[in-house]
Parts: C-alpha cells; sequence; structure tokens
C-alpha cells in the first residue's frame, strides 16, 4: 500500500472550512451524557451525505459508520465521544452554547467534527484502503462509560475491529502539535462514600453521646498516608475527598457525618488495593472512637495503557504528516481517567493528546473550565493524525504485523 500524504492534506484543506463550521454548530447545541440524540442525528446525516452506512442508536446514542476497504472482514477503529458537560459557558465566542448549563468543556465537540472530518477523507480514499474504517461516534464518556456499553453492544465484531485509536484535546499543548505516551496514560479511578454513625446530642455535654465527626475528620486525614506509606514511593496514586458533610447546628453533636471521594491509581491492582486499605482505615478508626462506620465503592474507568506497537506507528505517523517539530513524548502520565481505557482491553489501543491552545498561548483555560475555548487549527492536525495513524496501520498490518 503506498499512500500519499500530500493527497490526505489536500483532502484535508477541502474539507477544513466545512468540518469548523460543523464542530461550532455541536459546539452551540451541547447535549448531557445520556442524551446526545440530536449530535448523533448530525453525525447520521453527515455519514449519510458521505455515503457511508452506519447504525445507530448503539448503547444510547451511540453510533457506528464503516467506510468498506478491500478486506470487509477486518477494519481498523477511531473512537470520538460526543457528550458534554453541565457547565455554563463563559467563553465569549460568536458560537457560544445555545442550551443553557450545557458546555462543550471536554471538547468532544471537536473530538466528533475532527472524526467526521477523517471520515470524509478516507472514504475518499476508500479504492485504496486494503482494510475497512470503523468509525466509533460514543456517547456518555463523562458519565456511565459509553464505550464499555458499545463494546457490549458488539461495536468491534463485524467487521472484526482489533485495532482502536482516538484522542483528547489538550489545551496545554499548542494547536499543531499531538502528544504521545508510550505504555500507561490515564488512571483506573474508583469513587467511595463512607458515613460514619454516632449518636446525637448537646454539645455542651459530648459524653452523653457518640461524635461521629472526629472519626470522620481523622479517617480524612489518615487517608492520607495510605499513598505515601502503603504504595511503592515510585508508583503514582491518590486518594481526594471531595464531599464532607455533617450535621444542623452549631452546638448540636450530630448522629452521623459522611465524606465522599475519589481513588485513582495507574494499575488496576493497586485500585483493589487501595480499595481494601480505605476500609481498613475507616473500620479501624470508627471502632476506637465507638462508632461504626459504612463504605461503599464504585468502581469507574480502568487504567488507560497504550499499545507499544501502536505508539511507535502512531509517532512515526503524525511525525509523517506533522513534521518531527510538531510530535511530543510524553513521560509522565495522567491521574485524570477516560473510558478509551476499555477499547484497550477489548482491542489494542492507542490514546494521544492533541494540542489546542493558540500558539504562544500559556493560560489556555484547562478542561472542563466555563472558559474552555480550543484553537480550531487543532481540527486540521486532528484529521491528518487519525487519517495518517489508519493509513500506517494498514500498511503495518499488510506487512502481517
Ligand atoms: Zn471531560
Ligand atoms: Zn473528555
Amino acid at each position: 500500500m503506498n499512500y500519499d500524504l500530500n493527497r490526505v492534506k489536500a483532502l484535508v484543506d477541502e474539507i477544513f472550512a466545512q468540518i469548523v463550521a460543523l464542530r461550532r454548530q455541536l459546539h452551540r447545541y451541547p447535549e448531557l451524557s445520556e442524551h446526545e440524540e440530536n449530535t448523533s442525528r448530525l453525525v447520521c446525516d453527515q455519514l449519510s451525505a458521505l455515503g457511508i452506512p452506519y447504525r445507530d442508536h448503539i448503547a444510547g446514542y451511540g453510533v457506528t459508520g464503516t467506510i468498506y476497504g478491500r478486506d470487509r472482514g477486518k477494519a481498523v477503529g477511531i473512537r470520538a465521544d460526543m457528550d458534554a458537560l453541565p457547565i455554563s459557558e463563559k467563553a465569549d465566542v460568536p458560537f457560544r452554547s445555545q442550551n443553557p448549563g450545557v458546555m462543550h468543556a471536554c471538547g468532544h465537540d471537536m473530538h466528533t467534527a475532527i472524526l467526521l472530518g477523517t471520515a470524509a477523507v478516507l472514504s475518499k480514499l476508500q479504492n485504496e484502503l486494503p482494510y475497512s474504517v470503523r468509525l466509533f461516534f460514543q456517547p456518555s464518556e463523562e458519565t456511565i462509560g459509553g464505550a464499555r456499553q458499545m463494546i457490549e453492544a458488539g461495536c468491534l465484531e463485524e467487521p472484526a475491529t482489533g485495532i482502536v485509536i482516538g484522542l483528547h484535546v489538550d489545551p496545554s499543548l499548542e494547536a499543531g502539535c499531538v502528544q504521545f505516551k508510550a505504555g500507561a496514560m490515564n488512571a483506573a479511578s474508583c469513587e467511595f462514600y463512607v458515613t460514619v454513625k454516632g449518636i446525637s446530642c448537646h454539645g455542651a455535654h459530648p459524653a452523653a453521646g457518640l461524635d461521629p465527626l472526629l472519626p470522620a475528620c481523622e479517617m480524612v486525614m489518615s487517608m492520607q498516608s495510605i499513598i505515601t506509606r502503603r504504595l511503592p514511593a515510585t508508583d503514582s496514586a491518590l486518594i481526594t475527598v471531595g464531599q464532607l458533610h455533617s450535621g444542623t447546628k452549631n452546638n448540636i453533636i450530630p448522629a452521623e457525618s459522611s465524606f465522599s471521594g475519589i481513588i485513582r491509581t495507574m494499575k488496576n491492582e493497586q485500585r483493589q488495593y487501595l480499595k481494601e486499605q480505605v476500609t481498613e482505615v475507616c473500620q479501624n478508626i470508627a471502632r476506637s472512637a465507638g462508632t461504626t462506620c459504612e463504605i461503599k465503592f464504585r468502581d469507574s474507568y480502568p487504567a488507560l495503557v497504550n499499545d507499544e506497537a501502536l505508539y511507535e506507528l502512531m509517532t512515526v505517523a503524525a511525525a509523517d504528516v506533522l513534521g518531527k517539530d510538531k510530535v511530543k513524548i510524553s513521560n509522565t502520565a495522567s491521574l485524570g481517567c477516560d473510558d478509551f481505557a476499555y477499547f484497550c482491553y477489548s482491542s489494542r489501543g492507542l490514546y494521544y493528546d492533541l494540542g489546542t491552545a493558540k500558539p504562544g498561548q500559556t493560560d489556555a483555560a484547562p478542561l472542563h473550565s466555563d472558559m474552555f475555548c480550543p484553537d480550531e487549527e487543532a481540527i486540521r492536525t486532528g484529521i491528518l493524525t487519525e487519517a495518517a495513524g489508519v493509513l500506517k496501520i494498514m500498511e503495518e498490518m499488510q506487512n502481517g504485523k
């Protein structure tokens, strides 16, 4: 397979303005997780216009499209998430969100538009594609893990899709650049909820009751030493308590105190270990205070681990199409999490960062900020790297690797 990157670049130039317009339309009408109805319809309309067969209503509002290559039974997948966040947009842009309290503050409008752009480019090269391309437009990344549900619904079958790539916007990186990380890239996550139960009484007579607030505070403090004393110092992990609730009045000892937080680890097995440690610390402190405590855990996404061979291939493909200076290599994993991780367990997966800061800008608003405002030039970089990446991967597949 001999693919021509200049042709890819010319095709991207042709559609760029149209894809930017699409992104702005998506940005204007953001939809929350599990409610991506109009977004999904727009995706289907665009795929129809490109003559790409698709299936919709997968795991809610998910859509899969297929560009059939010569081998109709084997495919490379590309994933974009489509959901927005419950945030009121403050960014001063002409295409500001028209849906009150909802905003594309994680750039999933960019991801969706980029994948539609990549679909347009690769469908023009359809006759030259040795294998098929699967397009995964995924719902509910921000909440319930739409990726997992789409996989469970069989999106990696027929044609068999053994490789999936995806990207995420990154405002800490300049637009025009991409960044790759070998191996573990994002954390495994777990939520926890702790309730400490005591006996309420007058604040002036604490001995008449059983104060649940003191042991709750001690638990919050002691949890931090789990990280520093029970895990190897070279491993990254964290425990964050984000909520603490107790009582109704300053002179009443409450009957109950509760707090909740998250555990993040770069290794799936350490997530399990930390759950056990959190349980032990909380139960022991509760017992020593004469109180009782209930702990609930809810596992979120597993650790996102990039496939080594795909990492090598994508790094080369990106350098070929963007120039070496635009391709950054990261040695630092993020304790953020992303449900793309599920694709890395059900197929070989590669996730990478797409720079969205304006040239020279060092204070671009972060993800999930009401001021988040990516440089749309990143759309070009996103399409170029997705398209060149898929072509490069197919070349390797032909070589029997
Ligand atoms: Zn997000
Ligand atoms: Zn996101």
